[in-house]
């Protein structure tokens, strides 16, 4: 409903003739959708939750024309009902640390200039001009980003393999094939802030010496593309994107491919083959796509979160960036909040913070004040963590040890209704269907796995069949050829891991 909001307000403003006076900004999301639509009122930041078209007058009569805040589309927390909400001090924001989201909410993604007043493309000018390409990768290494579209690899390593790749051509492409279920942090800062996402590619571009860049972004991502195209247009226009870059001797061009949604597609050698136009089919690495990537030519690939780190890296330095988060995983992660929780959204947070602090201070806590069951993290090649590892610091190395990943963020809360075994056969449904078929381990041992747990299931478990599923899981996890089919027995182990007791009362149950 935000575009009937944004019109209606502009409609009421020229009644009242306050159209000079106030602008009326179109934003991408503010993160906090359980909520939505938002509307913020600069420059106190009076945070209007919840706002229908009829609304509309109001605010504009009273707040904007009168100057009397409307009390009743405050957001109220429960533990402080008089204080007027501000954007920054209500609990959902409060633990955030909005270094990738900055933007989102704050500018006009469809305009240049705003990006650029935020200190936009400041990182790719001192890059070109006052760096050089080695001591670009240096500083993304020193800074200790790593990948966030699931696995984890320290970015500045990629970028020097790529580099170290001697070639006539080589490609930058950012993975915006966001698939899991539930996660939507990639979609939301492409629509939100899609220049920080091309200054960051053009940045590896100059720094592994590729002059052409793609982004895979899913056609079902309809808005963000959009954006997208008439980012690169502004881009190319002020001349931030194409030839002779800061009148240097960097060019570099960006293309976007649109993928037609398989899941597959974001494992990068499959991306790459979607890209050439054929069929999106993993393939065996090595050759790396860092030696031999897009049409044989050394290719970097990042994701659009990991785009989005790295000018700040670059205009702060390395040092700025590594005071957030823990000794292995620095910076920030992006994550989707659902399930049963009360605040569904995104919500950036520094690595390092407990599941309880976000499930709790920013999630505030289980719908229905029911009780915390498990959290599934990682999207369907993550796990399932029960109540015991609520205060586990959530980063790259503490969720592996605990049988889950960081995946690309997708974080999906179970109250105490929750069958465990249901969800484990939701995730491997999932991965399932989404299998390409290509290696006998992932094509067929999930779909036994899946025929086990149905039985389980229905209630028609046989004895036996948990070890049966836990061997097939192991054996998947060791001989799959790529990722999808390596993680997609995640959710069933680390249920098993910690919820083996309902898989056991489900087979008693039938006997
Ligand atoms: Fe395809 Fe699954 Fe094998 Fe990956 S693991 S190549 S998705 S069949």
């Amino acid at each position: 409903g935000s575009k009937e909001i944004q019109l209606t307000f502009a409609r009421e403003l020229q009644k009242f003739g306050l159209q000079d006076e106030v602008m009326v900004v179109e934003t991408g999301c503010h993160g906090f959708c359980e909520h939505g639509p938002l509307v913020i009122v600069y420059p106190e930041g009076t945070f209007y939750c919840s706002v229908k078209p009829e609304n509309v007058k109001t605010i504009v009569e009273e707040h904007l024309y009168k100057g009397r805040i409307v009390q009743r589309l405050l957001y109220r927390e429960p533990i402080n009902q008089e204080q007027v909400p501000r954007y920054s001090e209500i609990g959902f924001y409060k633990k955030q640390h909005r270094l990738v989201l900055a933007n989102c909410g704050a500018i006009n993604p469809e305009a240049i200039e705003e990006y650029i007043a935020v200190g936009g493309y400041e990182a790719l000018a001192k890059a070109v001009t006052q760096m050089t390409p080695q001591e670009v990768v240096d500083e993304v290494k020193k800074s200790g980003l790593r990948g966030r579209g699931g696995g984890g690899f320290p970015t500045g390593m990629k970028w020097q393999f790529a580099k170290n790749s001697e070639s006539d051509k080589k490609y930058v492409i950012c993975n915006a094939d966001e698939g899991d279920p539930g996660a939507f942090m990639d979609r939301s800062v492409l629509e939100g802030d899609p220049h920080r996402v091309l200054e960051g590619m053009a940045i590896c571009g100059y720094a592994m010496g590729a002059d052409e860049g793609y982004i895979y972004v899913r056609a079902e991502y309809p808005l963000a593309i959009k954006r997208l195209r008439t980012a690169i247009a502004q881009a190319e226009e002020m001349g931030l994107l194409g030839e002779h870059i800061f009148e240097s001797d960097f060019s570099f061009t960006i293309h976007i491919k649109e993928g037609a949604g398989a899941f597959v597609c974001g494992e990068e050698t499959a991306l790459m083959a979607s890209i050439e136009g054929k069929r999106g089919m993993p393939r065996p690495r090595p050759p790396f796509p860092a030696v031999s990537g897009l049409w044989g030519k050394p290719t970097n690939i990042n994701n659009v979160e990991t785009f989005a780190n790295v000018a700040q890296i670059i205009v702060n330095g390395a040092d700025w960036y590594c005071r957030l988060g823990t000794e292995k995983s620095k910076g920030t992660k992006v994550f989707a909040l659902t399930g049963k929780i009360n605040n569904t959204g995104l919500a950036e947070v520094p690595m390092g913070i407990s599941m309880r602090e976000i499930i709790y201070d920013i999630g505030g806590g289980i719908t229905n004040g029911k009780k915390f069951k498990a959290v599934q993290i990682g999207g369907p090649s993550g796990g399932c963590l029960p109540e015991s590892m609520l205060d586990l610091p959530v980063d790259y190395d503490s969720l592996i040890a605990a049988g889950a990943m960081m995946g690309s963020g997708g974080l999906v809360v179970m109250d105490e209704d929750t069958c465990m075994v249901d969800v484990a056969k939701f995730f491997l449904n999932f991965t399932q269907s989404e299998s390409c078929g290509k290696c006998t381990p992932c094509r067929e041992g999930t779909k036994r796995m899946l025929e086990i747990l149905t039985r389980i299931t229905e209630g028609q478990g046989r004895e036996g069949d948990i070890e049966l599923l836990e061997n097939l899981a192991k054996n998947i996890k060791e001989t799959a050829l790529c990722g999808l089919g390596q993680t997609a027995p995640n959710p069933v182990l680390s249920t098993l891991k910690y919820f083996r007791d309902e898989y056991e009362a489900h087979i008693k149950e039938k006997r």
